[in-house]
């Protein structure tokens, strides 16, 4: 009954608004509801009278700046506002409607319809109620109008009143940050998080540190992403939210027994307040149970029509059978070749018609587009006839992918990275036993092999650390011209667990070997290797040398809170040496090392002062 209520009510006002918009003028609309009023509302005339002078009533009009001009309520015996010339007691205040009209229907309607200037205008006049900003906006996300939609939520949360929001404005919040993320409006973002985070409601903080968070731990920044967890839980020291982040920093940060014992402390402590809900019990009483597999499911789930075909992909990986040999040879001057087979090539022509996108040619990451649009087509394919991972070329496919989109949440590693790693290891053990030699990058199909590789060093970084680092030692010793840049990323996990004397080994290339791409981090880390092993005066030549490579570092490493380098989604790309850019990348990759080891921070800042820089370099 209301539901027919409902859609009467929307196409009689729809109709209404068309008609007002005529001229702006009452008896106009008048006129319309008595002659094709009706027929919108089920044939009922008086109905049709009614409805007018209420909708007009809260109507907002563009000759009056787009105030509405109400009509004055009149009493019963007086004559009735719809013009009908009878006693309101005996014309529409005789007339029961079926429902409520929501007194912000005609604006969230207009919202809906206004174009260009007049939207803007509209919007800026400040007189749009908070619901219909809502719902106009939610309607435009929701039917691919970003732009309107982002212009609409804009003024929703701009207006600086922030304690007339609705408490259903937190998912037009998220749509809001989506929106800006999607559209590149990056310090929009920012700003907007500021913004609720220092004077926004409470229902809305939490869904902005959290989100702030993510966008760190995104940036691999965690040492922003710590502050802002720490702001988070002075903010708001009982949300739920907060055990969840926690428990995610701390296993990006590589920490798995502590986020299993803080999950259970906020287990007991929200438990005890007794103000969660059972779901959200359940959810913590998983987190501490198993924080990474708890929040692995969560991402699936939250993955939508990609749910299924990933669960399956990962019962896949689970039970899938050893892989053939390769195809591999002694070439000249002791390098190791492997080559395609038929067979692997025929797999590969399989996976290809399904699987659009190739690699990159370089050594890089990349993948030359984006094949999660299509995943709902490749996943399930593959699912079904997982012999075409007998074909390194389909692993190296798959493999990118997956590090593309979950290679910097640590909790996908155990199911989706480390059976794929466990597969090439023992294909790189084959190569290995054909006798001694380099699997040069250029050489034959290595390029397939080494890729690889590099992205299962990535993808398990952060969730399976010392698989990652055993797999990058494995490549490294086999590409001893370091092709894929691991010098470096070995050399940082080695400090992040403490192996100092090992870091400060594989800071030095084998002899004659150049410093490469990787020269400023190789150089910090050994300066911060001789630091902690108590050897100041020796890194103090690699801080020198660290300098000369670029000249923005050290200062940007000290720095508490810096400018940020550059834009986000830059990070993947090249940057140049001895630039801010690469500076920055530093710092967000390893400042946590940096301000964890105590002094070395200080003992930085100190030869910085005492050496400073000399006007030419
Ligand atoms: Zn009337």
């Amino acid at each position: 009954m209301l539901a027919v209520w409902v859609e009467q009510l929307l196409g009689y006002a729809s109709g209404a608004l068309k008609v007002i918009r005529r001229d702006e003028r009452y008896p106009t609309l008048v006129a319309w509801a008595r002659e094709e009023g009706p027929s919108l509302v089920g044939g009922k005339l008086p109905m049709a009278q009614a409805l007018a002078p209420e909708l007009w009533s809260q109507t907002p009009l563009e000759r009056l700046d787009f105030a509405a001009e109400p009509l004055a309520r009149p009493g019963r015996n007086e004559p009735c506002w719809c013009d009908s010339g009878r006693k309101t007691k005996q014309c529409c205040g005789a007339v029961r409607l079926p429902g409520p009209v929501p007194g912000h229907l005609m604006w969230m309607l207009s919202l809906r319809e206004w174009k260009g200037d007049t939207l803007k205008a509209a919007l800026a006049s400040g007189r749009a109620p908070a619901q219909a900003l809502l719902e106009a906006g939610l309607i435009a996300a929701e039917t691919g109008q970003r732009g309107r939609a982002q212009q609409i939520l804009e003024s929703l949360f701009e207006r600086g009143d922030w304690s007339r929001l609705p408490e259903q404005a937190e998912p037009a919040f998220e749509i809001l940050l989506d929106l800006y993320q999607e559209r590149g409006f990056t310090r929009k973002r920012e700003a907007l998080l500021d913004a609720v985070l220092d004077q926004g409601p409470l229902f809305l903080r939490g869904v902005a540190l959290e989100r702030l968070c993510l966008m760190h731990l995104d940036a691999d920044d965690l040492d922003s992403a710590r502050a802002a967890f720490v702001r988070a839980q002075q903010a708001l020291p009982d949300s739920p939210t907060l055990a969840y982040i926690e428990a995610m920093l701390l296993l990006h940060e590589g920490h798995e027994q502590e986020a299993a014992e803080r999950a259970r402390f906020w287990f007991r402590r929200l438990a005890r307040q007794g103000e969660l809900d059972p779901d959200q019990l359940q959810f913590l009483a998983d987190l501490a149970d198993n924080p990474g597999a708890t929040l692995a499911e969560q991402l699936l789930n939250a993955e939508e029509d990609l749910a299924g075909p990933l669960a399956s992909l990962q019962a896949l990986l689970e039970v899938l059978p050893t892989a053939p040999k390769l195809r591999v040879s002694g070439g000249a001057e002791g390098r190791l070749e492997y080559r395609q087979s038929e067979r692997e090539a025929s797999l590969l022509a399989a996976w290809r018609d399904h699987f659009p996108v190739e690699a990159a040619g370089d050594a890089s990451l990349g993948l030359e587009g984006d094949p999660w649009p299509v995943a709902g087509e490749w996943l399930p394919e593959l699912c079904a006839h997982p012999e075409w991972l007998d074909a390194p070329a389909v692993v190296e496919g798959l493999v990118l992918a997956l590090t593309t989109r979950f290679g910097s949440l640590p909790w996908m590693a155990p199911s989706l990275f480390v059976p794929l790693a466990e597969r090439l290891e023992r294909w790189l053990e084959q190569v290995a036993a054909e006798g001694p030699g380099a699997l040069v990058w250029e050489d034959a199909d290595n390029a397939l092999l080494l890729r690889t590789g590099l992205a299962l060093v990535v993808g398990m970084e952060r969730g399976a650390r010392q698989r990652s680092r055993q797999l990058a030692e494995r490549l490294l010793a086999l590409d001893d011209h370091d092709s894929l840049g691991l010098r470096e990323l070995v050399l940082d996990q080695l400090l992040r667990d403490g192996r100092d004397a090992e870091a400060l080994a594989v800071s030095h290339p084998p002899a004659g070997e150049p410093l490469g791409e990787g020269a400023l981090g190789l150089l910090l880390g050994r300066a911060l290797a001789l630091y902690r092993l108590g050897r100041q005066e020796e890194g103090v030549e690699a801080l020198a040398e660290a300098r000369q490579h670029n000249g923005h570092a050290l200062a940007l490493l000290c720095a508490e809170t810096p400018r940020p380098g550059f834009p986000s989604g830059a990070g993947e790309g090249d940057v140049e040496p001895g630039s801010r850019a690469e500076a920055w990348q530093y710092r967000t990759l390893m400042r946590d090392q940096w301000r964890t080891t105590p002094g070395a921070l200080a003992w930085l800042q100190a030869w910085l002062e005492a050496n400073p820089e000399r006007a030419a370099r």
